[in-house]
């Protein structure tokens, strides 16, 4: 374990522990009023007074500052007929920021976007990957980075990258053999290169962030499963992305489930397949797209969904203890929806309700995403909100 993650482990154990500094409890104030304006809209101090329960003397402290700094401006008096004085609006500038987004789940191509604060796509940039690993798909990274921040309309608050692979709270991407990146600390290095605040996180934790954000998705217990070129998995519980004990929570895509030994209802999954980690039968090497595109080439319709009901029935019994764990509310996929939504989804459900208690699968939902292809890019600009602003 390194210094830097042991201090910070240290730091959340004794979190519940120590008293809150006076510029601790402003922080955690002055995201609370940002956080009611970007979910509620503008509104008055003495409903921010009265949502946030802070004191109207603090709230009107906080907005002053908010409004030297340029997030939040007056919006002029309320209209509506309300008894007594009405009072001035105030809400957030989501027009005078923008937001840099990019999204490396792809290995042929990096994807980026400048977004506004309410999450629409501005501009849209790319580049090839063309094989580079290491410091040269670093220095590719920056240079996306450099035209999407040359190509926004607005000063832009920071940029947010999702990123396949093991990264910690500090944007170092700790392993992500696809990009040979071992102990980069990606973040710093863009922030260095561009001269704004840059916050990394992995690919699937960013995709469940966009769809806890902009996706409409619950806020009582949240998996996103994102399927790629690999699977991975994002939580969101309580309102918070579960990190885990060395941040790889949710790498669903390497548990095994097809073993050689067992022949679930016949399904007709085959042998188990070597996988990319070294072992076999991972869910990846059902679930992948290029694996179930494999497995379904040049099948007639009804060979072509039992196919792919024996690969959602799998995702069904991966998810059963996962999502019975932590009583999660909703189950969201991420990928192409031809492949994944019907008889893979409609199995997957099944399987997972025959092995859960009823108490907990009767109400958990198993959708699409409703982001479509930008799940990751919204979370990045998520990632931008919440370390910037501490909005989620
Ligand atoms: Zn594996």
């Amino acid at each position: 374990m390194t210094a830097g993650r042991e201090l910070q482990r240290q730091r959340r154990l004794l979190r519940p522990t120590t008293k809150v500094l006076p510029e601790d409890a402003r922080a955690h104030n002055r995201s609370m009023v940002l956080q009611q304006l970007f979910h509620s809209g503008p509104c008055s101090r003495a409903d921010l007074a009265r949502t946030t329960g802070l004191t109207r003397v603090t709230v009107s402290d906080l907005i002053a500052s908010l409004m030297t700094e340029g997030l939040v401006t007056e919006l002029g008096l309320r209209s509506e007929g309300k008894v007594g004085k009405p009072g001035t609006l105030v809400g957030l500038r989501t027009d005078a920021f923008q937001i840099v987004a990019v999204d490396l789940a792809d290995d042929e191509r990096m994807h980026g976007a400048v977004l506004d604060l309410s999450g629409e796509v501005r501009e849209r940039r790319s580049a090839s990957v063309e094989g580079r690993t290491g410091e040269a798909a670093v220095q590719a990274l920056i240079g996306l980075c450099r035209e999407l921040v040359a190509a926004a309309s607005y000063p832009v608050l920071g940029v947010g990258v999702g990123s396949p692979g093991v990264i910690d709270p500090e944007g170092t991407v700790v392993q992500a053999p696809n990009r040979g990146w071992y102990d980069v600390p990606l973040a710093a290095l863009l922030r260095d290169a561009l001269g704004v605040p840059v916050h990394v996180a992995n690919d699937a934790n960013t995709a469940a962030l966009g769809e806890f954000t902009y996706g409409g998705a619950s806020d009582t217990g949240l998996l996103v499963l994102t399927v790629g070129e690999g699977v991975g998995a994002g939580i969101v519980l309580d309102g918070a992305l579960v990190q885990g004990h060395e941040h790889a929570a949710g790498e669903l895509g390497h548990v095994t489930a097809v073993d050689e030994r067992d022949d679930v209802d016949g399904a007709p999954l085959g042998r188990p397949a070597r996988c990319a980690c070294g072992r076999t039968g991972c869910l990846e090497t059902v679930l992948s797209v290029p694996a179930v595109r494999r497995r379904i080439a040049g099948l007639d319709a009804e060979a072509r969904d039992t196919a792919l009901a024996a690969v959602g029935r799998r995702l069904g019994i991966v998810l059963a203890p996962v999502v019975s764990a932590m009583n999660l509310a909703e189950v969201v996929i991420s990928g192409p929806r031809e492949l994944l939504d019907g008889p893979l989804r409609e199995a997957a459900l099944a399987a997972f309700r025959e092995r859960t208690m009823p108490a907990i699968s009767s109400h958990v939902e198993l959708r699409m995403t409703s982001l479509g292809e930008d799940g990751v890019l919204s979370g990045a600009a998520v990632l931008v909100l919440s370390g910037q602003l501490g909005v989620t």
